[in-house]
């Protein structure tokens, strides 16, 4: 089967559209064919060569379809049914999978992070050259193939250009509030970068009730749409001191909880100490290869503050992405907001421009099979 592709091949090179051969899913794999792909800052990490990945690779692993064909042995999805995908292909046997932690299955290391399905290849070709799919997911293709527990089913009323999102930015944002973090209803919460993820923190946050949601980010248009999803104070660093304004805005001793939501070292420290004692670091960004820390170990034990890491939201994608979908549908999380641009494959450079350029709002590719 052809399907369209967008293809990375090197940094510093535009990314192309060409057509691909797809094969038919193996044991254990579904073909989806997507309706829409949501362009996170993770593909762009590989466009922005700081994460070093060799092309050709068709980035994207943010998007929701439709099942149209099941491989061998299949069991939890079934052709016709409306899923999201899921860059976490789990094992589900495995003691991280017991524990509910998928996304720290060392299958995800196996498949995901080298890019290929189960059998350690990939599904997609140009003549007799592979080429792998980002993520195991490979989303800016109009027909993808994963691992059945990298689809994940959801209801047939729910469009499937919001319901993408899903898959990457709102289960990680909303995820690092709901189940990496324990944000208590009246706890004050500072969210540093205001993308996908940063704003999806910010509606994880108004969810659980939390009193202030301070906002942090260099684009007033990002703060702007911070605003209207739920923060209750917005700075830009480029006009106002950071530290000075928290202090002021809750007490000096800080806040209750920091999503770091860029994964940048001087963010990551200052969210480190702006919480108050007692206080979490949520590091919810990810950063560019070689990046590192320094923290002063005696202010943590002395004033008990803790730094955690977050992955996808700690999500369980069967059980996190329906609820997500349903609280949509209810109108209690905004997706709508969090669109900034629809598009088409063919202008997925722009895509990456106006994230470089720091706007606000995620763009959406929708395929079109007519
Ligand atoms: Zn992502
Ligand atoms: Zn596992």
């Amino acid at each position: 089967m052809k399907v369209k592709a967008a293809v990375f091949e090197r940094v510093g090179e535009p990314i192309h559209v060409e057509e691909l051969d797809l094969e038919d899913p193996k044991r254990g794999e579904v073909l989806v064919r997507l309706e829409a792909a949501g362009v996170c800052h993770s593909d762009y990490h590989v466009v922005k060569g700081e994460w070093e990945s060799a092309g050709p690779l068709v980035l994207g692993h943010e998007g929701a379809g439709v099942v149209e064909k099941i491989g061998p042995g299949v069991t939890s999805v079934s052709v016709g049914d409306h899923v999201v995908l899921s860059w976490v292909p789990y094992c589900g046997t495995c003691a991280y999978c017991m524990a509910g932690k998928p996304a720290l299955c060392p299958k995800v290391e196996e498949t995901a992070y080298q890019n290929v399905q189960y059998d350690g290849t990939s599904r997609l070709s140009r003549g007799d050259e592979s080429v792998p799919s980002y993520l195991a997911t490979g989303a800016f293709a109009d027909r993808v193939i994963v691992h059945e527990t990298g689809a994940v089913p959801i209801r047939k009323d729910a469009p499937l250009d919001r319901a993408a999102l899903v898959g990457c930015a709102v289960a990680t944002g909303v995820g690092a509030v709901l189940n990496t973090a324990d944000v208590q209803p009246g706890d004050t919460v500072l969210v540093f970068g205001c993308g996908g993820v940063g704003l999806s923190v910010i509606m994880g946050a108004g969810l659980v009730s939390a009193g202030q949601i301070i906002a942090v980010d260099m684009s007033d248009k990002a703060l702007e749409l911070a605003k209207s999803l739920g923060a209750t104070a917005i700075i830009n660093p480029s006009r106002d001191d950071v530290a000075t304004t928290v202090r002021g805005l809750v007490d000096e001793r800080g806040v209750d909880w920091a999503f770091e939501a860029i994964g940048l070292k001087p963010t990551i420290e200052q969210a480190y100490e702006l919480i108050s004692p007692g206080g979490t670091v949520v590091v919810v960004g990810q950063s560019a290869d070689g990046v590192t820390i320094e923290i002063d170990p005696m202010v943590m034990s002395d004033r008990e503050k803790s730094i955690i890491g977050c992955n996808y939201g700690s999500s369980r994608p069967a059980i996190d992405f329906p609820r997500l979908i349903d609280l949509y549908m209810q109108g209690k999380l905004d997706l709508d907001r969090l669109v900034g641009h629809t598009s088409s494959i063919n202008e997925v450079n722009e895509a990456f421009t106006r994230m470089g350029q720091g706007e606000g709002g995620r763009t959406v590719i929708l395929y079109d099979h007519a």
